[in-house]
C-alpha cells in the first residue's frame, strides 16, 4: 500500500518562483557572458535535433506539431493585469515534451518547486534505480521498469521507510554498449534507510537487478536542478542518432515521466493555468517594445514596469505601432499576391 502519511506541508511555502536572482554572486560579467552563450549554443543544438525528430515523423497530427516546434516563443506581447498592473511576457509556445526552449522553462519551474518540497523535509534522499541493461525492444524495457518501480511502491517494507518522494525518469544510449539504459531517478521523504535493505527489495521486485544508489540530499537547490533536468527532457536528443532519437519518441510516447507520492502529492511539477485570462491586456508585441525602448517613453515604461516588477499605469501601450505595422504589413501581402497572381 502506497504510504500517505503528510508529515510537512507538500506545497511549497512562496505564491511563485521568483523570477530573478537576488542573491550576489562572485561570477564576473565576462564568465557569466560565456556561460550564457554557451547554454544557448547548447540549447539551439538540442532543438535542431528536435526539428529534425518532428521533420522525420511529420505526417497527420504530428505536421501540425513540427509547425508549432518550429514556432516556438517567436512571437511574444507584453500583458498587463488590468487589476495590479503588473507586466509579464506572454509567448507563444508548443509545450511539445522534446522542444529545447519549452524544456528550459519546465527546469526552473520545477527547480523551485522541488527544492521547495526537499527544504521542507528531514534530511531527505536521492535515490537512483537501474536495471540490467538489454538489448530488448526499448518500449518493453521502459514497461517493464515502470511496473518494478510501482510494484516497489506497494511494497510494506519500502513503505515502513519512505513517506513520499517525486520520481524522474531518464534513458541514455550508453557508448560503451551501444544498449540503452533506463533510469529512475527519486527524490525521497525518508528516514534513514540502509542501502543493503534497500537494494534487496529492488533485486526481488525486479527479478534479479541490484543496482540501486541512495544518498543524503545535502544541496536542494542542486539536486533539484538536476532532477529537473529529466524531467524537462527524458534524453538529450542531440547526442543521439536520428534512427534512435525515432525509438527514443516511440518509447515514451503518451508516457509520464515524472510523478510524485505519498507526502509529495501535490507538489505542482507544472505551472498552474491562470484562471482569468481575460483580466490580462495586450500592451505591444516584445519585437515593437524592445525596438523602441529608447525612443518611444511608453515602449520604456513597459520594459522597465516588466524588469523591476512595477505597476504600469492604464492606458499605457504600443497598440498604435503594433496596429501600423500588421495594417502595413497586410497592404504588402495583398500586392504580393497582385503581383504574382
Ligand atoms: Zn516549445
Amino acid at each position: 500500500m502506497e504510504t500517505d502519511v503528510p508529515s510537512k506541508t507538500a506545497i511549497p511555502t512562496q505564491k511563485r518562483p521568483p523570477l530573478v536572482h537576488t542573491s550576489e554572486t562572485t561570477v564576473d560579467f565576462a564568465a557569466r557572458a560565456s556561460l550564457r552563450a554557451k547554454f544557448a549554443l547548447s540549447q539551439r543544438v538540442r532543438q535542431s535535433s528536435a526539428i529534425e525528430l518532428y521533420s522525420h515523423l511529420a505526417f497527420g497530427f504530428e505536421s501540425r506539431r513540427l509547425e508549432e516546434l518550429k514556432r516556438c516563443r517567436k512571437v511574444g506581447w507584453f500583458v498587463r493585469h488590468k487589476e495590479t498592473g503588473l507586466v509579464r511576457l506572454a509567448l507563444d509556445r508548443c509545450n511539445l515534451r522534446w522542444c529545447a526552449l519549452c524544456g528550459s522553462a519546465r527546469v526552473s519551474w520545477i527547480t523551485w518547486t522541488v527544492s521547495e518540497w526537499l527544504a521542507n523535509r528531514d534530511r531527505p534522499k536521492f535515490v537512483t534505480f537501474t536495471i540490467k541493461h538489454s538489448d530488448a525492444d526499448l518500449g518493453f524495457q521502459i514497461s517493464c521498469l515502470y511496473q518494478f518501480f510501482r510494484n516497489l511502491r506497494l511494497r510494506p517494507e519500502f513503505c515502513a521507510h519512505v513517506r513520499g518522494g517525486i520520481w524522474f525518469f531518464q534513458i541514455k544510449k550508453s557508448d560503451r554498449d551501444g544498449l540503452w539504459h533506463n533510469h529512475f531517478h527519486c527524490v525521497i521523504d525518508s528516514k534513514f534507510y540502509p542501502h543493503e535493505e534497500l537494494s534487496s527489495t529492488w533485486c526481488q521486485v525486479t527479478h534479479g537487478s541490484r543496482v540501486v544508489d541512495i544518498r543524503v540530499v545535502r544541496q536542494p537547490g542542486k539536486t533539484a536542478n538536476e532532477v529537473a533536468r529529466y524531467a524537462a527532457c527524458p534524453c538529450d536528443l542531440s547526442k543521439l542518432e536520428l534512427e534512435d532519437r525515432v525509438t527514443a519518441y516511440h518509447g515514451l510516447h503518451g508516457r509520464r515521466i515524472c510523478g510524485t507520492w505519498g507526502t509529495a502529492k501535490g507538489v505542482p511539477l507544472k505551472p498552474p493555468k491562470d484562471e482569468h485570462p481575460e483580466l490580462w491586456e495586450n500592451v505591444g508585441s516584445r519585437t515593437v517594445v524592445r525596438e523602441l525602448r529608447f525612443s518611444d517613453s511608453k515602449a520604456k515604461a513597459i520594459l522597465d514596469a516588466w524588469q523591476n516588477h512595477t505597476v504600469l499605469e492604464a492606458g499605457v501601450n504600443c497598440r498604435l505601432t503594433d496596429d501600423f505595422i500588421e495594417n502595413n504589413l497586410a497592404h504588402l501581402r495583398k500586392l504580393e499576391v497582385q503581383n504574382y497572381g
